[in-house]
């Protein structure tokens, strides 16, 4: 087929080209003045400029930077009725000395492209995908917050747009990139996250979705999600779709156990979704000389754990709030709890190094970062930074 050859395998930070510039048709008014940057939420405002690309006759064509709006689209079409689409979430940091980094972006890039071939969505070029999102960032780099902890949440998603009412695969799509300011989760981060082990609802099962980051999963949330904030908690810790039995994942984020002095964290079997924050955490891990394991875990390991003491703390790693620990589990009729204030966490550490590679504060030495160079932030003194 037609776009299999945009399939470049080019390791992405390496690139020895730039990728041509996208065509950009730039908003007639900003709408930054309106923003209140000291009352940020998570996703509620939008920045000046979004980025799309279309899928008609067997090829991905017409990418450019456009302003920010509604875009029309027929009532027949695919993805409102059968939900075939797909998303990603990453964020844009301004660092320290002012230049805007993104974070792994090629790592979300290579997730969505499994999302797409699970949804029969035709795939989409691994660097056009970091240009695009490269050159959004350029365009509207005022956007990026300045504090420790704020970022710009980039949303990219794609969905079919062929108007049909049978269940088939869509012969048209249309890819768009959308970014936010988004605030920083220092109170989750302080206060803890509570959790209520789901009895009934899964999230996922084996052999399907689970994976994929695709609305369906969402919607299927939102029920047992209501429950768990209607009984005073968070968010709901997802259990295994067949016995209830083994940890999967917390709302929308990975799990961590920390028990005796190793970090367990549930293997990706196809139900869990494969956390680029999940794998950073792995990684910081390793190079602090940590004991990890990818296994299964059961809440019945989990709570023997916690009777004998063992279980040192638990936390959930996600790109929205980075590192978020736990100090709450009810699972039936047991609570476990957890102290989240002492120092010496991991969720602490690894929280404060994720942020500082993110924001330029450590060497990157993983090359996580992909730094967007613009005219703007090469002249910005490093003071104007606020933290
Ligand atoms: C996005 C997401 C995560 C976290 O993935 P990151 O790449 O770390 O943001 C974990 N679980 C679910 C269900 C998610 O949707």
């Amino acid at each position: 087929m037609a776009y299999s050859q945009q399939l470049l395998r080019i390791p992405i930070n390496r690139l020895p080209v730039p990728n041509p510039a996208l065509p950009i048709t730039l908003c007639q008014r900003s709408r930054l003045s309106g923003v209140d940057f000291d009352h940020l939420g998570f996703g509620d405002v939008f920045s000046d400029h979004m980025f799309r690309c279309e899928f008609t006759d067997g090829r991905w064509h017409s990418a450019q930077i456009v302003p920010y709006g509604p875009i029309a689209m027929e009532p027949g079409a695919l993805c409102l009725h059968y939900g075939q689409a797909v998303f990603e979430g990453l964020k844009a940091f301004r660092g320290v000395d002012g230049v805007p980094r993104i974070f792994r972006p090629d790592r979300n890039a290579d997730r969505l492209e499994q999302s797409c071939a699970r949804l029969c969505i035709p795939p989409i070029d691994q660097e056009l995908f970091c240009s695009a999102i490269e050159q959004l960032v350029t365009v509207d780099e005022k956007w990026l917050p300045q504090r420790r902890g704020e970022s710009l949440y980039i949303r990219p998603l794609v969905f079919a747009t062929e108007p049909n009412l049978l269940v088939k695969a869509s012969d048209r799509y249309l890819f768009l990139i959308i970014t936010a300011p988004v605030k920083g989760y220092f109170s989750t981060t302080d206060s803890g996250v509570s959790l209520r082990a789901e009895p009934n609802y899964t999230r996922a099962a084996m052999g399907g979705t689970g994976f994929a980051k695709t609305g369906g999963n969402y919607a299927a949330t939102l029920r047992p999600g209501t429950d768990s904030v209607e009984q005073g908690f968070d968010q709901t810790l997802w259990l295994d779709s067949r016995d209830h039995c083994f940890v999967e994942e917390v709302g929308q984020m990975n799990i961590f156990f920390k028990i005796g002095d190793t970090f367990v964290t549930p293997p990706l079997k196809g139900t869990i979704l494969p956390g680029v924050t999940r794998e950073s955490v792995l990684t910081l891990l390793k190079d602090h000389g940590e004991k990890f394991e990818e296994r299964p875990v059961s809440m019945e390991e989990v709570i023997l754990a916690y009777d004998r003491g063992d279980l040192q703390e638990v936390f959930g790693a996600g790109t929205a709030a980075v590192i978020a620990p736990v100090s709450r589990i009810a699972y039936g009729e047991k609570t476990l709890n957890f102290d989240v204030s002492p120092e010496n966490l991991a969720s602490k550490w690894l929280y404060q190094t994720i942020v500082d590679i993110q924001t330029g504060v450590t060497e990157d030495i993983h090359g996580w970062n992909r730094i967007v160079r613009t005219d703007a932030n090469t002249s910005r003194p490093v003071e104007s930074v606020r933290f």
